[in-house]
């Protein structure tokens, strides 16, 4: 069989611990047999970035930003123990931090459904989408606790040395304070990421946010995502989708009873936690899929799971890991669709519906890893390890292809 042809490269982004051991299963038995696949390579695995003093994140993400595509493999993100276990030279910041910073978009998660594993919420019957906003709020705070009495206050010195000062609060005793913000140029960006995914992937898009109790700060993202919208109504109207939006204690309310196949926009603490909640209650974290995706139309493909050290450390003694490698290599499908519709590739398009219906054929079969044993139901489950599961998805592919 001939191999299936790119013309431009895929960024590709390796990473680290048991995630980069799939990463090469996956390339060897799942894309290199059947794709002649171009792709420009950036080792992200944590020696790599502690060589080049984290340089190499900012080449992958620059080249991101030139090609439009990448596949990013889980890294891991420093803490005090990796500085002995990996001897660096500084606790580098996380890579998915540093990408989010040069390409500036919305991260949209959503997860892989099986007809054999039942959503805890019953009423579920299609993908619900979590769009993070990823910049700013808690995640760009400062923070004080203080020991006595006293007055705080919130204050803003202008370029042109105008002040603009509220009292936060006086103070009878100690206290803890907190300081947040946010961007309007980033809040814009992420309303029209939202916008085009949701064009994208034709489905319906909402927003939640507490404007009734934060009337200026989640009171300005209702209105930039309202202004944001004007843009776009006319392609929601042509394609039947809606935009709505709703408080955030409303919106937990109405996706627990909803249907799900649509997408959520979430600021983002409330991302951060409730795509934790909604991927469990779909069945795995292993079972995740998550892009970033840039206001100009950059997109990279992630699993939303980390690098699975506990597997990767039973994986170094020579024993069986039996770990799940669906959402890499969704982030490896995701990808080359992506690549194959912006290149007007329709066999490569083709080939990543082929592979994603192989793997969900595979699983459905019951050949599954020992994650989603527990979760399956009114089939007969045959548990793997990660190889022969790789392996079984390869049959199915090469009868697809056939
Ligand atoms: P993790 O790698 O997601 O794994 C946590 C646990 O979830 C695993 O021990 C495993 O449970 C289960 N799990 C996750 N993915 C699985 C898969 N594909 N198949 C089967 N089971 C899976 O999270 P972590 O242990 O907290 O973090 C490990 C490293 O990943 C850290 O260094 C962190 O910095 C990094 N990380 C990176 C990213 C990223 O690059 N996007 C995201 C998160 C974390 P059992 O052990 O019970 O089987
Ligand atoms: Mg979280």
């Amino acid at each position: 069989m001939e191999k299936i042809k790119m013309t431009t490269p895929l960024v590709e982004m390796d990473g680290d611990e048991m995630t980069r051991i799939l990463w090469q299963m996956i390339k060897e038995e799942l894309l290199l047999p059947f794709v002649d696949l171009k792709t420009e390579y950036y080792d992200l695995g944590l020696p790599e970035r502690d060589r080049t003093s984290d340089q190499v994140t900012i080449d992958a993400a620059n080249a991101n930003k030139k090609y439009g595509v990448a596949v990013k493999c889980a890294t891991i993100t420093p803490n005090v123990q990796r500085m002995s276990e990996y001897h660096l030279h500084q606790m580098w910041k996380s890579p998915n931090a540093t990408i989010r910073a040069i390409l500036d978009g919305t991260v949209f998660r959503a997860p892989i459904l099986l007809s054999c594993v039942k959503p805890v919420v019953k009423t579920w019957e299609a993908p619900i989408t979590i769009a993070r906003h990823a910049y700013g709020d808690i995640y760009k705070s400062v923070e004080l606790r203080t020991e006595e009495p006293g007055v705080a206050t919130l204050r803003f010195v202008g370029q042109s040395g105008a002040v603009q000062e509220v009292e936060v609060q006086r103070l009878d005793g100690p206290a803890v304070l907190q300081g947040m913000h946010n961007k309007e140029q980033s809040i814009r960006s992420f309303a029209r990421s939202c916008f085009q995914y949701a064009i994208d992937t034709k489905q319906d898009l909402w927003f939640s946010t507490k404007d009734t109790i934060s009337k200026t700060y989640d009171g300005a993202f209702k209105e930039i995502f309202d202004q944001e919208y004007q843009s776009y109504q006319a392609q929601f109207e042509t394609l039947g989708i809606s935009y709505f939006y709703t408080l955030i204690d409303d919106a937990v309310a109405r996706v627990i009873r909803s249907k799900g196949g649509f997408i959520w926009a979430c600021k983002n603490y409330d991302g951060d936690v409730m795509s934790d909640m909604v991927s469990t209650a779909f069945g795995s974290l292993a079972m995740m899929t998550s892009v970033l995706v840039s206001p100009d139309g950059n997109y990279e493909y992630e699993a939303a799971h980390g690098t699975v050290t506990r597997h990767y450390y039973r994986y170094l003694k020579g024993e069986e890991t039996s770990t799940n490698p669906m959402a890499t290599i969704f982030a490896w499908t995701g990808a080359l669709h992506k690549r194959g519709e912006l290149d007007q590739l329709p066999d490569l398009c083709s080939f990543a519906e082929k592979l994603e219906a192989a793997c969900i054929d595979t699983l459905q079969s019951g050949i599954m890893t020992k994650d989603l044993c527990s979760l399956a139901e009114g089939i007969e489950v045959k548990p793997v390890n990660t190889a022969d599961f790789i392996r079984a998805i390869r049959a199915n592919l090469e009868q697809k292809l056939a």
